[in-house]
């Protein structure tokens, strides 16, 4: 990958590959192995990376819609023809299974795909002006404009299809994007930046930043042409983005804490395999990954013994193997965390059911029960494969502590009664309630974000393009 690059030439401005002097590796996190090294962007380079996508927004406000669909569907049909190639660098730079990333390019492809729609349907629509005296002699309409530039940040969990919805509304309402992918992952990003290129989209709409957060971050999310920071990733990273970038259009995608609810009247085995799959598919980390289990009292032992089968049936290790369910965390650090949290709540009264090991990067499918409320693995994002079980007997109370999270995303309940599942639905605190399924289900076309503090805007590309964009009415006064 290293040579791939060119040396690492990972930062692309006004349309070439360039190096730098502080070069950061790229590791495989299941293998350790060297994939490359990328170049650390600073300062200067945000600063000829937004004057270049300010020519490139320029450019792009004058593309016709047609043309930037057509250029969208390019993409998308590149990456559909070259899915495998895609699929093992996601594995080799995430050690996300490579069924699992699999699917992502498939969906990444989807949300090109989406796009390129959007691109020829985001127009307005008129106005009855004669609705309100005064403007009877008034006809018009609205359009909706590009923003300009927007600057993106992904996180590594899903480093090619999340990057796809930034950059998909964003070049279909019109936009140019400086795109800063994760530094754990952005290896993709890049391959996917060239194919973007390769499609015919104009060389300056897109620039790449690769490198550290901390070190560029607030010369790019605070710089005064840009127009808008399109933010995915951790709650604390998106209030400091929030701080740096001032009064300017702001999407934050942040974390979850996703609570599922089993009544005593479910189908114990299809929730029981559906919450293992939604708690250690990318070894948990997953922002609408499950993370707290509330059971009623009647069906907790059974659902807690499904659950253990379902567990121990997960085939964990190398994700490059077609059967592996569970890989590696994205770096020992955080493999410490999810351990160290662990012994945290079993040390404060919580059961071990599973798991609880770590070697390196790898955490076997932890199940606890009988956490506090207030210990770190329950009230804060695990991000990681480590799920709770909690017993309750009145639905009122287990949607309390459902919703008892700084961060929502998703929340789930398996019911078979209509009236249950209409009344929890109204009551959870999130934003999607996935019925008899597990938080972990995301469709790229529907409306996407979060619920409660930090949440800004929405995602699933029809929800982003506009926000993408700005609407201008044209008024004519014909009298
Ligand atoms: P992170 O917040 O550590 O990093 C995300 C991105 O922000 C990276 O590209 C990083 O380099 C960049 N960054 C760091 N400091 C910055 C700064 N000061 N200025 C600008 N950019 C900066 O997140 P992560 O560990 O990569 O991903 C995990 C988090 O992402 C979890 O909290 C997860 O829930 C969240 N996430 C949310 C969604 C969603 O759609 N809501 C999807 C996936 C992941």
């Amino acid at each position: 990958m290293h040579s791939a690059l060119g040396a690492g030439r990972s930062l692309l401005i006004g349309g070439r590959w360039e190096a730098a002097d502080d070069m950061m590796p790229v590791t495989n996190p299941w293998s350790g192995e060297a994939l490359g090294a990328v170049a650390c962007a600073d300062a200067g380079h945000v600063e000829r990376a937004v004057a270049s996508a300010l020519r490139g927004a320029a450019a792009m406000r004058l593309l016709s819609t047609g043309e930037r669909s057509r250029i969208l569907h390019a993409a998308a049909a590149a990456l559909e023809a070259d899915n495998e190639r895609f699929a093992a660098a996601i594995t080799t730079e995430t050690g996300k299974p490579i069924r699992a990333a699999r699917r992502e390019v498939a969906r990444a492809v989807n949300t090109l795909r989406l796009s390129a729609e959007e691109a020829v349907r985001l127009a307005g629509e008129t106005i009855a002006f004669d609705s309100f005296p005064g403007g009877e002699a008034r006809s018009g309409y609205y359009v909706y404009e590009p923003v300009g530039v927007i600057a993106a940040i992904t996180p590594f969990n899903d480093p090619l299809n999340l990057v796809c919805h930034k950059l998909g509304p964003a070049f279909a309402a019109g936009n140019s994007v400086v795109l800063k992918p994760a530094e754990q992952a952005p290896l993709v990003a890049i391959m996917l930046a060239r194919l973007l290129l390769a499609a015919g989209l104009p060389e300056e709409a897109l620039c790449l930043l690769t490198g550290r957060g901390s070190d560029f971050g607030d010369a790019l999310t605070g710089h005064a042409d840009v127009a808008m920071v399109s933010f995915t990733g951790g709650a604390h990273v998106g209030e400091a983005i929030c701080r740096a970038a001032g009064i300017k259009r702001l999407a934050m995608e942040l974390g979850g804490n996703g609570p599922v609810i089993v009544m005593d009247d479910a189908n114990i085995e299809k929730a029981a395999s559906a919450c293992v799959a939604g708690a250690f598919g990318a070894a948990g980390q997953n922002c609408i990954g499950v993370q707290r289990i509330y059971v009623h009292d009647t069906v907790f032992n059974a659902f807690q013994a499904a659950l253990l089968a379902a567990l121990k049936a997960l085939r964990v290790g190398d994700p490059m193997d077609g059967e592996t369910d569970v890989g590696p965390m994205i770096g020992a650090t955080e493999a410490e965390r999810m351990i160290a949290w662990t012994v945290e709540a079993v040390s404060r009264g919580a059961t071990l059911l599973a798991g609880g090991e770590r070697a390196g990067t790898l955490v076997r499918p932890t199940l606890l029960a009988n956490v506090p409320d207030d210990a770190s693995i329950a009230c804060h994002e695990a991000f990681g494969p480590v799920v709770s079980l909690f017993r309750f007997t009145d639905l009122d109370a287990a949607i309390d502590a459902a919703n008892r999270a700084d961060y929502a995303i998703h929340a789930a309940l398996f019911s078979e009664s209509l009236r249950t599942v209409r009344y929890a639905a109204a009551r959870l605190r999130a934003a999607g309630v996935m019925i008899n399924d597990s938080t972990d289900y995301r469709l790229d076309a529907m409306p996407f974000g979060g619920a409660g503090r930090g949440n800004m805007g929405r995602e699933g590309v029809r929800y982003a393009a506009r926000e993408m964009s700005q609407t201008k009415v044209i008024c004519f006064h014909d009298a």
